[in-house]
């Protein structure tokens, strides 16, 4: 099927879309050593080929600007074109990090950050890394570098046994040994069994708020309390950052450092692998190891400062990913501090909307009123009709919505878990559509669980090993293997 929509496999010796000009500089021949000895296999077709195989190959994927997106802890809403509009300005595009035309975007960057202190309360930020996870690694290298200069020996990273993947990941990259933590009944941290296993050797506890489960830590100040006492610091994973932008702040509940995943709640482009940006904040007392260079004002400018005896070093080329900051940027500035509010109270409504109407036919481990998003489980389907929760999410696909995060929390915390998040960008009759596919599913799984197994059926590929597909992605045409 996919053979037969691949036009790129038709084509013709000598057919052309466009036409090259004599370069007329090119006296000297390419010496005989260098030439190739047979043509390279290139597809041979017309403009308007040419334009059918890049259409049929992008109505071949699910994508946000196509479909419902309720991908959990990923937050996929919509991303407003004028934020390309502004990435794409050749002043923009073609700016060299060096050409003193870049003061414009050290302001940008000057003034983001300024928008990321409002919002997080935190004193100041690095925009250089390019993902989350590289904002984990440099948040928890800056702890490192807090408790090295202090002479403190710390071995341990506290996680949450609900956590995201790569905050483990992380700590075990920094060199640390990771304890989990326990979540209650209700789904949030376990305070009694944190604090048995708070020492002196602790160096942090990474957490996210709303957590995994999509539910607040309402214990969130004694929790912080219980390791600033035992001389750790508090690292907030921003993913979820968009349950409750700009109605309270991490930096308030007693959180050091941050990361904010602009490809999140900031509405820049996500998936396929970036680019990202991760950026990190941190309390006054980490200031000086970020990384450098840090954006400064100085008299009527900007200059990037170099001159940071402690800083853990530099992270990415210039300035990490700029355009992803710019059309941040141009998203804040559009919403403003009311515009954020709202945001956040709709994605709550929307997701609550969700659970009032899904809760009586999916079971929902944790029960305490969810916030942006919310764990659903495939268990009950499962035992009795042995249909799990990966059928689920393939059926999903038949009815045009892009599956929900599954099998994350982890099945230990949460088993066969599907992770729904709709977000704010999305309207009451998408949400219908969503819902009736859902209770459509959970009838179907009870009358015919094949049509399950056998999910999806309309789509160019069925079911993939998809590890395999992660890691070995077909990126390039290659002739005659599609
Ligand atoms: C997405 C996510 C991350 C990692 O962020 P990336 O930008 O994808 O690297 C970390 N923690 C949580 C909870 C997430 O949802």
């Amino acid at each position: 099927m996919v053979k037969d929509q691949l036009i790129f496999e038709r084509g013709e010796a000598g057919r052309r879309c466009a036409t090259f000009p004599d370069p007329g500089y090119c006296d000297t021949p390419i010496p005989e050593q260098f030439r190739r000895k047979t043509p390279p296999a290139l597809p041979e077709v017309s403009e308007l080929e040419l334009v059918r195989h890049y259409i049929a190959l992008s109505r071949m994927n699910f994508s946000i600007d196509t479909e419902f997106y309720p991908l959990g802890s990923c937050t996929m809403k919509y991303n407003p074109k004028v934020h390309e509009r502004a990435a794409r300005a050749p002043e923009i595009a073609g700016l060299h990090p060096f050409s003193p035309a870049s003061q414009g975007a050290l302001k940008v960057i000057w003034e983001m950050e300024q928008v990321l202190v409002a919002v997080s309360g935190m004193d100041g930020f690095t925009f250089q890394p390019a993902a989350g996870a590289q904002g984990e690694f440099v948040g928890i290298s800056l702890i490192a570098a807090y408790h090295r200069a202090r002479k403190n020996e710390k071995k341990v990273v506290l996680i949450p046994d609900s956590a995201h993947g790569t905050n483990p990941a992380t700590a075990a990259m920094c060199g640390y040994t990771v304890e989990a933590v326990k979540s209650t009944d209700r789904g949030t941290v376990d305070v009694d069994d944190l604090r048995s296993r708070m020492s002196s050797e602790v160096a942090a506890l990474m957490l996210t708020n709303p957590n995994t489960f999509g539910i607040f830590e309402d214990e969130i100040l004694e929790v912080a309390e219980i390791v600033h006492d035992g001389g750790g610091l508090l690292y907030y994973d921003g993913a979820n950052l968009n349950a409750f932008l700009g109605q309270c702040r991490p930096g308030d509940m007693g959180f050091d450092v941050v990361h904010i995943n602009l490809h999140k709640t900031f509405t820049t482009p996500h998936g396929g692998g970036g680019p990202g940006s991760g950026p990190v904040g941190v309390k006054a007392s980490l200031l000086p190891y970020l990384p450098a260079p840090v954006v400064e004002k100085s008299g009527d400018g900007f200059r990037l400062n170099f001159d940071l005896e402690e800083s853990i070093g530099k992270i990415s080329t210039f300035y990490g990913n700029f355009g992803m900051v710019l059309r941040a940027f141009v998203y804040a500035k559009m919403l403003g501090a009311e515009g954020m509010r709202k945001t956040s109270e709709i994605a709550v409504l929307n997701a609550n909307y969700l659970a009032a109407r899904l809760d009586p036919y999916y079971e929902r481990p944790k029960a305490a009123q969810p916030m942006h998003e919310m764990v659903y489980s495939a268990s009950r389907q499962k035992k009795e009709f042995g249909v799990n929760a990966l059928d689920i999410a393939k059926r999903l696909i038949d009815y045009g919505h892009h599956p929900p995060t599954i099998y994350f929390p982890l099945p230990n915390v949460a088993p066969e878990a599907m992770l729904i998040e709709p977000t704010e960008t999305e309207s009451l009759e998408q949400l219908d559509e969503f819902v009736a596919a859902m209770i459509k599913i959970s009838k179907e799984a009870e009358q015919d669980p094949d049509v399950l197994h056998d999910a999806p059926h309309d789509t160019p590929v069925r079911r993939l090993d998809e590890a395999t597909a992660a890691r070995k992605p077909v990126l390039r045409w290659k002739p005659g293997q599609s």
